[in-house]
């Protein structure tokens, strides 16, 4: 028999897909979250009383906006701009730009519901938030680029600061993208406000370890599971997807930890590399990436591996299976092969990087999923960290960076397994990460009245 809260989160759920039309990753993110919560929701009827989780799934406010540029051959293009202010219940919105030609409404609100939940689990005070642009960096010129980027800001700097909107890189944002940004911000404004962006450059406020923030996290926090497991990364093959910045930095911090990564993708196909993705061969990644030739075919030719078109990495045996790419890199037909290799751990770097039928696939044959919204937050944690040390004035060291975020990962890793267990779900972190996650915002919602 359905419970009240189930018949609740069913229609709250129907009514959410009818009003966002054609928001499929929206709905399917949307559809997850609910599900996890069902049981808090039996215990604290308030939540339903106050609105809170009617509320949660509609965002502050969004902004489309046009952005003009031209480019090098003297062609005017247009672009869409966008930025949604998802939840400010426990902080300023904080959330990545993501440049892709894929880019739409339903993919930034997908990324801007995930960030207010995994923003919480951060512990730190920074509400959810996403924006980005259907702008494709491929082929681009560096003067493009920043032509591209001037146009953005001057739409997109009435909408942020550093106490309002915070934004930060995503896919096809980077230190070079945010440096144009901020340059045109501070151009606009006046003022150098630095606190407005993260993933700033050192020398005007960047911090250490930025870069390396999301993979590092993500190794740490799979290095938990595996902890929780009597085991560890010590031999054990691992396959990554992607070869961009959440790729190369848990790359890094996985080979450190005694792991073997041997697989990389694009999307040309994916690179089989038996020796291990290790040493200058890490330092690569920078470079294809630098080269906006999107193709991981490089690595193969350059090091003489193996390349599989058109494929992705998920029959190939390994231990420990890291989608580091983007959203849905993993449908319920990889599942099946990931699980049929006998892998019993798979972490989510990429964010949503398996579909809902995949994760209950995974979690039906006992793998255990470590959810992108606790895995992937060591990168928004260290912006964090970023606008501390920028409200300060002061810069910590790498080494003050990295114990500060393998401090945040445990935390969650924990949260959201204490949170799991609590709720009768021992070992599902997908929920344990959706409550802990929630319940912050929503107390903070209640506190603060109907608004
Ligand atoms: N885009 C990253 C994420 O998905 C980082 C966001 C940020 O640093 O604000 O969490």
């Amino acid at each position: 028999m359905a419970t009240h809260a189930q018949k609740y989160c069913d229609e709250l759920y129907r009514r959410v897909v009818e009003r966002n039309a054609n928001e499929p990753e929206f709905h399917q993110t949307v559809k997850e979250v609910l599900g996890s919560l069902v049981d808090v929701i039996e215990k604290h009827p308030e939540y339903i009383e106050l609105g809170i989780v009617e509320r949660i799934v509609e965002p502050e406010r969004q902004f489309m906006f046009r952005v003009p540029w031209m480019d090098d051959a003297g062609n005017v293009q247009v672009n869409r701009g966008f930025r949604v202010q998802f939840n400010s219940a426990i902080g300023p919105y904080k959330g990545g730009l993501r440049f892709h030609p894929s880019v739409n409404l339903s993919i930034i609100k997908f990324l801007g519901f995930e960030q207010t939940f995994k923003n919480s689990l951060t512990s730190l005070p920074m509400g959810g938030g996403k924006g980005g642009s259907d702008f494709n960096p491929r082929g681009k010129s560096d003067a493009e680029v920043m032509r591209f980027c001037q146009s953005f800001m001057t739409e997109l700097y009435r909408y942020i600061g550093p106490d309002t909107d915070v934004p930060a890189g995503d896919l096809g944002v980077g230190g070079r993208e945010i440096g144009y940004l901020f340059g045109q911000y501070k151009r606009i404004k006046g003022s150098f406000e630095n606190g407005v962006l993260t993933g700033k450059g050192l020398s005007f406020g960047g911090s250490l370890a930025r870069p390396e923030a999301t993979g590092f996290g993500i190794s740490y926090f799979c290095q938990e599971m595996l902890k929780s497991k009597g085991t560890s990364f010590e031999g054990k093959t691992v396959a990554l997807s992607g070869f961009g910045n959440v790729t190369w930095g848990t790359a890094i911090k996985v080979t450190e930890l005694g792991g073997k990564v041997v697989t990389l993708s694009g999307p040309d196909g994916y690179i089989y590399d038996p020796d291990g993705v290790n040493g200058e061969k890490i330092d690569y990644l920078l470079e294809m990436r630098a080269s906006c030739r999107d193709k991981v075919q490089d690595y193969a030719d350059k090091y003489g591996v193996a390349f599989f078109p058109g494929e992705k990495p998920w029959g190939v045996k390994v231990d420990v299976v890291i989608p580091c790419a983007t959203q849905n890199d993993i449908h319920t037909e990889d599942a099946k092969k990931i699980v049929a290799n006998g892998v019993k751990f798979v972490c989510e770097g990429a964010n949503m990087p398996c579909t809902n039928e995949a994760v209950d696939y995974f979690l039906a044959n006992g793998v255990y999923v470590g959810p992108s919204k606790a895995a992937n937050a060591g990168g928004v944690s260290v912006s964090g960290l970023e606008m501390s040390q920028n409200s300060m004035r002061i810069a910590w060291s790498f080494e003050e960076v990295d114990a500060k975020l393998k401090d945040i990962m445990l935390n969650i890793y924990r949260n959201a397994s204490m949170a799991a267990e609590e709720y009768g779900h021992k070992d599902n972190l997908v929920i344990g990460a959706n409550i802990a996650g929630f319940i912050k915002v929503a107390e903070a919602m209640k506190a603060q009245g109907l608004v």
